[in-house]
């Protein structure tokens, strides 16, 4: 069994790519759990033909203690994937880690079967790494972590912050494996990206282009994987889940001061570095 973190910025693409390497996985028949660790509570939401679960922090508010139940927050979707919301408060109230922490004590509570599955997949905001949104990074979890980014500032600073959060749990402990670039389609984006890559020592290892087919998927409540079986981004995200079937190198996280950051990231040098780049369909550079 293997769990898997995604982390990455705010509308970055994390659901969107975990529910479909949720869903590559299943056709690879192997067994998936994925739990939304996001107060949105929409991370399973294209595995289940869009409908919104019952999320563990509700589940906790309007049940007696003595009554509670795994089957009450573990749904089944797309190939029998099992999903589960943490959920979170209401917006201005309460803190919205609390609903991770909450849904993790609550699993280890009800004894959450973990090695019936082969993956657990973390699908987790990663603006602020406050204590509720760093269970997942904790050691007792995740193997592998991906930090999923595009080439816009802001993402960029949401990824190296992750990796402080990571650092700061985890000195030295080799479990990144690497950055999912989720393409935005601004200007030199993979210029930028693969500066980042560099500097900060990790690779790229999955490309996913920009593109429409996510939005049609999303209307019929599906994965790309489950929707559009002809489309070629279904073998990216078999390829993904095929390559967390192996046993790839992972990296210490090594985050850089702003400074840093600012440098390699909006002053790109000229050259490339293709070299670090993981991925089987670069963009074409500008
Ligand atoms: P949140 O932090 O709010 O949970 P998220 O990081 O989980 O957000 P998603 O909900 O997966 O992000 O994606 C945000 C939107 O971007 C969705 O409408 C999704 O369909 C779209 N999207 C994600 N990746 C792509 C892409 N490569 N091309 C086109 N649209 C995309
Ligand atoms: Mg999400």
């Amino acid at each position: 069994m293997k769990e898997i973190a995604f982390y990455g910025k705010g509308g970055i693409g994390k659901s969107t790519i975990s529910a479909n390497i949720a869903a590559a996985l299943s056709l690879l028949d192997k067994k998936a759990l994925q739990i939304g660790c996001d107060p949105k509570h929409d991370s399973t939401r294209l595995l289940l033909g869009g409908q919104q679960i019952t999320t563990v922090l509700d589940y906790l508010k309007t049940t007696n203690p003595l009554a509670y139940r795994l089957e009450d927050i573990l749904f089944h979707g797309f190939n029998g994937i099992g999903c589960i919301e943490a959920g979170g408060p209401e917006p201005g109230i309460g803190c919205a880690g609390r609903g991770i922490l909450s849904t993790f004590e609550l699993l280890n509570r009800l004894s959450l079967k973990k090695h019936t599955y082969d993956f657990i997949l973390y699908d987790v905001l990663g603006d602020v790494v406050c204590g509720g949104f760093a269970v997942p990074i904790r050691r007792e979890y995740a193997d592998e972590i991906y930090i999923v980014t595009s080439g816009e500032y802001m993402s960029l600073y949401a990824a190296n912050n992750i990796l402080r959060g990571i650092r700061n749990y985890d000195d030295q402990k080799k479990r990144v494996a690497g950055l999912i670039f989720n393409q935005r389609n601004i200007q030199k984006e993979i210029y930028r990206v693969e500066a980042f890559a560099e500097a900060v020592g990790l690779p790229i290892c999955g490309y996913i282009p920009r593109d429409e087919t996510f939005a049609l998927s999303e209307k019929a409540g599906k994965t790309l994987v489950e929707g559009f079986p002809d489309s070629p981004l279904r073998d990216t995200f078999r390829d993904l889940a095929q390559q967390m079937l192996t046993d790839i190198p992972l990296y210490e996280a090594k985050p850089l001061t702003d400074a840093l950051l600012e440098e390699a990231v909006l002053e790109i040098k000229k050259q490339p570095f293709s070299h670090n780049i993981a991925i089987k369909q670069p963009p074409i550079k500008e």
